[in-house]
C-alpha cells in the first residue's frame, strides 16, 4: 500500500478493533507500512486472521485475534495475548462499530399515513436501538478501560475513534447510529480532557461517505448510473463526489504521528468533501 507521507512508527504496538472489516483492515495495512506491530481485533477471528496474515506477508508485522468488544473478559484475554506477542499498546484505535436495521426508519419524514404500513419511528426495535449504542459506544469505552491502562505516560501515546458525519448533524433514518456516533465525539473529547495529565491523547477521524463493495449496490444502479439516494449525497457534497477510503489514511496517520500532532488533542476531523461544513445552500 502507498502512503501519502512516511512516518516512523517502528516498535510502536498499535491495537487495531474492527479489523476484520473494510475500513479498519486497511487502517492496519496502513498502520503496518510505518514499521509498527499492529495487533488486528475483530469478532470476526477468521478475517482478522487473514487480514493480519495479508500484511505479513507484504512484509509487516502483525497479527489477529479474537476479541468481541462487548466483554472485557474477551477484551483482556486479546490484550495478554498481544502482551506476549507484541508488549503494550502504544496506540489503540477503536474501529469496531455500525449500524443495524433494527434501528432504522423505513422513511425519512413521518407522514400520518404511514402508520402500519411501515417500519416508522414508532416502531423501531428498542432491543436495535440498544445493539447500536452499545456497539459504537461500549465498544470504544471498554477497550479503551483495558488498553489505556498500560498507555499512562509512554511517548506517543495516543487513542483514535471512529466518530461520522452524521455526529455533527444526524442523518434521515438512522436516529441510533447518528447518536451514538454523536456520543462518540462528545466522549472523545471527554477522554482527551481525562488523560490530559497521563500522556495519552485521544481524537476521532468522522468518515463521510465512502464507496465500499458492501454499499455500493445502495448506491449505484447495476448500470452504474446513481441511484436516488446518491444523487442526494452528491447534491449535499461541495466536492460533488463519494471518498475513495484510502484519503482517510492521511488523517488516521497525522493523528497518530506524535511528531505532527504533539498538541492536538480532543479534537474530530471530518473527512467528508465538505459534507458537514454545508447547510445546502
Ligand atoms: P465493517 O462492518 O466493514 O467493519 C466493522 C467490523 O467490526 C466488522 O469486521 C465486525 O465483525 C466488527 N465487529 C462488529 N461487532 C464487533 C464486536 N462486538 N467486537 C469486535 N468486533 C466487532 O465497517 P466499516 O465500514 O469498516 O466501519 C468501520 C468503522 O467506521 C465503524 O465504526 C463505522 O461505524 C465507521 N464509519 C464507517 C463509514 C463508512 O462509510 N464505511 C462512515 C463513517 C463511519
Amino acid at each position: 500500500m502507498k502512503l501519502p507521507f512516511q512516518i516512523d512508527l517502528k516498535d510502536k504496538v498499535v491495537v487495531v478493533t474492527g479489523a476484520g472489516g473494510v475500513l479498519c483492515s486497511m487502517f492496519a495495512a496502513a498502520v503496518a507500512e510505518t514499521g509498527a506491530k499492529v495487533a488486528l481485533l475483530d469478532l470476526n477471528e477468521e478475517a482478522a486472521k487473514a487480514n493480519a496474515e495479508a500484511i505479513v506477508k507484504d512484509g509487516g508485522i502483525a497479527k489477529g485475534y479474537a476479541c468481541n468488544v462487548l466483554q472485557r473478559e474477551s477484551i483482556e484475554a486479546a490484550r495478554d495475548a498481544i502482551l506476549a506477542d507484541f508488549g503494550t499498546c502504544d496506540i489503540l484505535i477503536n474501529g469496531a462499530g455500525g449500524n443495524n436495521p433494527r434501528a432504522t426508519t423505513d422513511n425519512e419524514f413521518f407522514h400520518k399515513e404511514d402508520l402500519n404500513q411501515m417500519k416508522t419511528f414508532f416502531d423501531l426495535d428498542v432491543s436495535g436501538v440498544e445493539f447500536v449504542f452499545n456497539l459504537n459506544y461500549l465498544g470504544t469505552l471498554l477497550p479503551t478501560q483495558v488498553f489505556a491502562q498500560d498507555m499512562m505516560d509512554k511517548k506517543g501515546a495516543s487513542i483514535i475513534n471512529i466518530s461520522s458525519m452524521n455526529a455533527f448533524t444526524p442523518l434521515t433514518k438512522i436516529p441510533a447510529y447518528s447518536g451514538a456516533k454523536a456520543a462518540i465525539s462528545n466522549f472523545t473529547q471527554w477522554l482527551a480532557v481525562h488523560f490530559s495529565k497521563v500522556g495519552i491523547r485521544c481524537n476521532a477521524i468522522a468518515p463521510g461517505f465512502f464507496v465500499s463493495k458492501q454499499n455500493e449496490k445502495l448506491l449505484f444502479n447495476d448500470d452504474g448510473t446513481p441511484t436516488a439516494r446518491t444523487e442526494k449525497i452528491l447534491r449535499n457534497t461541495p466536492m460533488d463526489r463519494f471518498g475513495k477510503s484510502e484519503e482517510l489514511i492521511g488523517t488516521l496517520l497525522y493523528l497518530m504521528c506524535e511528531d505532527a500532532s504533539s498538541f492536538v488533542n480532543g479534537v474530530v476531523i471530518p473527512v467528508d468533501g465538505g459534507f458537514s461544513a454545508y447547510s445546502g445552500v
